[in-house]
């Protein structure tokens, strides 16, 4: 046509063909890479434009682009999109008819199609690999390429077959995209597909418009109820553990006169799709999900993401609070981490009968519990989770905002203590309570515990006051719950220098609302 002699290919085909004027940050140099033949790695958050960085090479190299994803809807999507622009992709996956896959093929052999998507067990089927081996493959990209790493919070069995690809296509570019990785994952997710002399990019992971906070659970529905009062008619979503939770606090919500709707994994299709959709087109301002809500959803002006209930790892609320101000604007995180969610998250993994995978998740769920106790600046600590590190404090944090003090929780704790021991260590968390709080009831009174020197010591405190720090001092390893045998409560080894007075404890105060804060240094 009529374009400059001189001008980038690479350019006019991001014009042409997708409409876009420049590459985003990181895009350029992968495509370069993968166009050139070499393998890629990309580490880019949600929305930073993946996709782009195989399209755009499927389209200049010879030959079709196999593309490995796990998701058949996203998969969709894709090809949908793509098709619009003109581009000839479609999609291969196990819920296609046999006229349709049929269809599918010949196009495939005729070099029609620019662009394949692949689920994985699809893929690595007895013969697909071979028929490939037929035609030209331009370069093969993995999607959600954490999947293949049991370090990732998302493993999947399929994609532990992926490495037999570099030795079926020995020259053809490999690219690696995820938009979740510790380094260990990393590390794996490159040795496994044999990555060699890959070209690496890793984005930085920090969302600086989105600040974070952390208050400890106590009376959560109220904590919800005054956040969302400094957010009236903004769009935003409420992350909870149980199905029935999120109806529940829905039912409320709506009840109190906001436009609020559950979403969960277990309602009507069709009813799931009208939620999203009146989300999507503001008619609905907060949606109370189960984690099943969010994936592939980009809507810009979300202002605030809710964890009414500990997450699992800090991968899925890095994702779930990721979904917050993609528009670049002002928008918060709140958590409400209550040390008694800790107990019903460690007895859900706890149910998996694979103990590798137990020991990995544990593992994840405690840099999560340290992340809600962390002292310093949140951001910091949740970017240097995923390998990457902060400069300077980041000033959009509640503690880099209202730096937490301390108390001395030395006394109350042997109290507590005191008492654990004196109920005979039979008893859990409520209970003890009770007792320290000097409750007068039947169950007391069977047990003769009315006559007990801790018995009411702990009168002058509030019921939530004491079960938070049992649930510390359990955190802390002072105390041992036996999750199998009613939550009773034992001393460890470790309170024994606290009750003999050899050791003191300091605690954070507990931070229980959000106080008036100074204006954030950046925005
Ligand atoms: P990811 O897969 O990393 O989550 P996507 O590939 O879905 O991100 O891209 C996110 C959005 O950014 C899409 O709407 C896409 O069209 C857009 N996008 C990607 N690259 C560019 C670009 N160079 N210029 C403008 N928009 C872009
Ligand atoms: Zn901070």
């Amino acid at each position: 046509g009529t374009s400059v002699p001189d001008a980038d290919p690479l350019l006019q085909v991001l014009d042409k063909v997708f409409g876009f004027r420049s590459f985003r940050p990181g895009q350029e140099g992968i495509i370069r890479a993968l166009c050139n033949g070499r393998d890629a790695f990309v580490l880019m958050p949600t929305g930073g434009g993946k996709s782009l960085c195989y399209q755009l090479p499927a389209l200049v190299r010879e030959g079709t682009a196999i593309v490995v994803s796990p998701l058949i809807a996203l998969m969709k999507d894709q090809v949908d999109s793509l098709r619009q622009l003109g581009v000839a992709a479609a999609c291969y996956h196990s819920a296609l008819g046999a006229a349709e896959s049929r269809q599918l093929l010949a196009r495939l052999h005729a070099g029609e199609l620019d662009l394949l998507y692949v689920a994985p067990e699809r893929l690595l089927s007895e013969g697909f690999l071979a028929r490939l081996s037929d035609i030209d493959v331009a370069l093969i990209a993995i999607d959600e390429a954490h999947c293949i790493s049991q370090w990732g919070h998302d493993f999947r069995p399929e994609y532990l077959q992926l490495p037999v690809l570099r030795e079926h296509f020995p020259g053809v570019p490999l690219a690696a995209l995820t938009a979740t990785a510790d380094p260990q994952t990393r590390r794996d997710i490159v040795e496994r597909l044999g990555l060699q002399q890959a070209h690496t990019h890793i984005a930085s992971f920090d969302r600086p418009n989105i600040r974070y906070t952390v208050l400890e659970k106590a009376r959560p529905f109220e904590q919800l109820q005054r956040f969302l009062a400094r957010h009236r008619g903004e769009s935003g979503i409420v992350y909870a553990l149980s199905r029935k939770r999120t109806e529940e606090i829905a039912g409320k919500l709506a009840a109190s006169g906001l436009r609020a709707a559950p979403y969960h994994a277990g309602l009507p299709d069709a009813l799931r799709h009208s939620t999203q959709e009146a989300f999507l087109r503001d008619d609905l301002d907060i949606v109370v999900a189960t984690v099943a809500f969010g994936m592939g959803i980009d809507k810009p002006n979300v202002r605030f993401v809710v964890h009414y209930d500990l997450p699992k790892n800090l991968e899925s609320y890095y994702q779930e609070t990721g979904r917050a101000g993609r528009d670049g604007l002002t928008s918060e995180a709140l958590l409400l981490f209550g040390y008694g969610d800790i107990a019903l998250v460690r007895s859900l993994i706890e149910q998996s009968e694979n103990p590798e995978q137990v020991r990995i998740e544990l593992h994840k769920l405690n840099a999560m519990v340290a992340y809600a106790e962390e002292r310093g600046c949140r951001r910091r600590t949740l970017l240097g989770y995923f390998g990457e590190s902060l400069e300077e404090d980041c000033g959009n944090c509640d503690t880099c905002l209202d730096p937490p003090e301390t108390w001395d929780a030395t006394e109350d704790a042997r109290k507590a203590l005191s008492c654990v021991y004196r109920v005979g260590q039979r008893f859990g968390v409520g209970y003890v309570v009770e007792v320290l709080r000097g409750a007068d009831n039947e169950r007391v009174r069977r047990n003769n515990h009315q006559t007990l020197s801790t018995w009411g010591i702990g009168a002058d405190k509030s019921s939530d006051h004491w079960s938070s720090l049992l649930r510390q001092l359990i955190q802390r390893g002072y105390l041992h719950q036996d999750i199998g045998n009613y939550s009773v409560l034992k001393l460890t080894e470790r309170a024994r220098p606290l009750l003999r007075g050899e050791e003191s404890l300091e605690l954070p105060v507990p931070r229980l609302r959000v106080r008036a804060v100074k204006k954030p240094k950046k925005s």
